[in-house]
């Protein structure tokens, strides 16, 4: 099957539905690689009435052809390289220009100030039309094809990761653990890394989102790691681990930066239900929010509900963070074939300048199914995961 015609075929039917636009102007790099395989940079997809054209420039031109088998056949998709001394912007505007088009839709999130109104200048005779999450809304559910591309993009982050948490060392700073993670991914089939891998000693856990600092792992006695790989054809992958030092700090041990008092064991069993419980509701035609609610009904009951202070996920694919997501003000309805995580996390901070207790998150991705839904992560969620493996 030709998954990448199917998607352009439906946004063109859903662009002109009601006597809408009859062409577009795709500029998000994630959205071109969407419609045409395309992984590289700096390249446009245009929709005119007659074609699609795939506008770059010289340097991306062997990619192009490389990765877009329908580039240059007869009913698939049109070339068009610009000269280096052109925009890719104008030569856009004058694909749309030439091919007759009279109203043009843009994505509204993506592009500028500053672009909108250079392309007005650029092709007057068009009419541009900035419309929201153009390509987006049609990306939340995917075909086959991205399954597989999720699920392999899986498989490499928990082979890198199964490397990684079999080598950790004592002395080992998170900074030191960040980079063996992403050398092991890279080792493991990453073309990159989805993001920078997050890796929290003791109370730093306690932060959601933080930058690998020179804290040994000596110094704590656990460890949240998160991390995600980026795949050749351009989808992610997206999971978080909280383990117990394989290295004998144990929980009750007053260390320099950690506080004791609430038990690592307790906490991650109620993060762990959490996570259970949302699991066990998702399914096509729930609402998000109600599994965002299952998750923090869970951790509310046990008194830790002002420490989850995120939303419970969000969907994945060509970006770590897309539609739909899954939070309380979300008004995404969950559908079979969208892929999303499901991450509960409880953050216990420090009190004044002293040291902090930490943080627990667990996060997998997940495929929505028409009657529940499919783990597409493997990988143990067992807190001494880390040393043995699993
Ligand atoms: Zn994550
Ligand atoms: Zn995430």
């Amino acid at each position: 099957m030709n998954y990448l015609a199917l998607r352009r075929q439906t946004l063109t039917r859903n662009l002109r539905k009601d006597g809408g636009p009859d062409a577009a102007l795709v500029t998000a790099p994630p959205n071109v690689t969407y419609l045409t395989g395309f992984t590289g940079e700096a390249t446009h997809f245009v929709v005119t009435p007659k074609a699609a054209v795939v506008v770059t420039d010289p340097r991306y031109e062997a990619q192009v052809l490389d990765e877009c088998p329908e580039v240059g056949r007869d009913g698939g998709i049109d070339l068009h390289v610009r000269p280096h001394t052109r925009t890719t912007l104008e030569a856009s505007a004058e694909v749309l220009t030439k091919s007759g088009a009279k109203a043009v839709a843009v994505e509204a999130g993506r592009l500028t100030v500053a672009e909108f109104e250079l392309l007005k200048g650029l092709a007057p005779k068009c009419t541009f039309v900035p419309v929201n999450d153009l390509v987006e809304s049609q990306r939340a559910v995917k075909d086959q094809s991205e399954i597989q591309y999720i699920r392999d993009a899986v498989q490499v982050a928990e082979r890198g990761f199964r490397m990684f948490a079999a080598t950790i060392r004592e002395t080992d700073t998170e900074k030191d653990m960040a980079d063996a993670l992403d050398n092991w991914l890279r080792r493991a089939g990453a073309k990159g890394m989805a993001f920078p891998p997050m890796v929290a000693v003791g109370d730093r856990g306690a932060r959601p989102h933080l930058v690998p600092s020179d804290r040994p792992l000596s110094e704590g006695s656990k460890l949240l790691v998160d991390w995600g790989v980026d795949t050749a054809v351009g989808y992610k992958s997206d999971m978080t681990r909280t383990l117990r030092s394989p290295f004998g700090s144990a929980p009750t041990r007053r260390n320099k930066f950690e506080r004791v008092g609430y038990e690592l064991e307790r906490v991650y069993e109620v993060v762990l239900a959490a996570q259970n419980a949302a699991l066990a509701v998702i399914r096509d035609g729930v609402r998000a929010r109600d599994v965002d609610t299952a998750a923090r009904k869970v951790i509310e009951a046990a008194g830790y509900g002002e420490f989850f202070t995120h939303g419970l996920g969000h969907g994945i694919g060509l970006e770590v963070h897309e539609a739909p997501r899954v939070r309380q003000n979300s008004d995404d309805v969950l559908a079979a074939g969208m892929v999303i995580t499901v991450e509960p996390g409880v953050y216990i901070p420090g009190e004044g300048d002293g040291p902090g207790w930490g943080g627990v998150r667990i996060e997998d991705d997940v495929l929505v199914t028409r009657d529940g839904c499919t783990l597409l992560t493997s990988l143990s969620r067992d807190l001494s995961v880390a040393g043995g493996g699993s």
